[in-house]
């Protein structure tokens, strides 16, 4: 019999609050780095900074990687589908993108006063910063863990897409993109439906501070959107399809009148 596969389904849930736990930690350690930049010091400590923060996104970037293989393999045996298969774990994010993705967090640090600004006064500035480099490495983390699942679901013969699961909370385009379902692997198994030639690069877009989830489908299963997606999908239908370059505004301002669930 054809299991029913959702992004509100219990396993997406318990997969959701795993990967929260695991960013709430994430955040925490990121918070705590703060002791390596020296405020008196700001040019000679920042590398000690940088370093310890990588450290971080790596460890806890295998982390995510772990626990998206692990839902990859009970979702799997949850759809009773045949063969065995152990996905591999996602590549950490190249250096080089880790370091400019910190540089960029805390560039406001180094903010001077100009002649038509004041900057900020320091402890501003770092909590900026701060705040900042939480959402980065929220991103390098989680995006291991959802390139993960993405790179089973192309390995894996008897997987045939993911849906994108996002919290009620979410903004508009990561409702836009999980109201849109299940995505096809490959273009050979998309049927004419939706897959990821047609939604752009948008389905494997996750922006900075994004708790957006990846849910695997296999073969035999059927993908039901939530009632919350669902929701969206019909917002979006009603108000914002057929007016090309203009759709995420429209379905943002329909999602703000008529959705019961709040934008960030
Ligand atoms: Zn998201």
């Amino acid at each position: 019999m054809a299991s029913t596969v959702s992004d509100g389904g219990d396993s997406a849930g318990r997969y959701r609050r795993a990967q929260r736990g695991l960013t709430r930690l994430l955040l925490r350690d990121v918070a705590r780095l703060r002791r390596f930049l020296n405020p008196a010091r700001l040019q000679e400590s920042f590398p000690d900074w940088l370093s310890a923060a990588d450290e971080v996104v790596a460890q806890y970037g295998d982390m995510a990687a772990s626990l998206a293989a692990q839902f990859f393999e009970a979702e799997r045996d949850g759809a009773g589908v045949p063969e065995a298969f152990t996905p591999e774990l996602a590549r950490r994010p190249p250096p080089e993108q880790v370091e400019a993705s910190l540089r960029w967090a805390a560039h406001g640090i180094w903010t001077a006063e100009s002649d038509t600004q004041v900057a900020d006064p320091l402890d501003v500035r770092l909590d900026a910063a701060e705040r900042q480099a939480e959402a980065v490495a929220q991103k390098l983390v989680l995006d291991q863990g959802r390139e993960t699942i993405r790179q089973a679901v192309r390995e894996d013969r008897q997987a045939v897409g993911y849906a994108r699961a996002a919290a009620l909370g979410a903004c508009s385009f990561c409702k836009l993109m999980a109201s849109r379902g299940m995505v096809y692997a490959t273009a050979g198994t998309a049927g004419g439906d939706a897959n990821e030639s047609f939604l752009g690069d948008g389905a494997a877009k996750y922006h900075n501070s994004c708790n957006c989830c990846v849910i695997p489908v296999f073969r035999g299963q059927r993908f039901e959107l939530s009632s919350h997606a669902a929701e969206w999908d019909r917002l979006y239908q009603e108000y914002a399809q057929g007016h090309p370059g203009d759709q995420l505004r429209l379905f943002r301002r329909a999602l703000a009148e008529h959705d019961k669930h709040p934008l960030p």
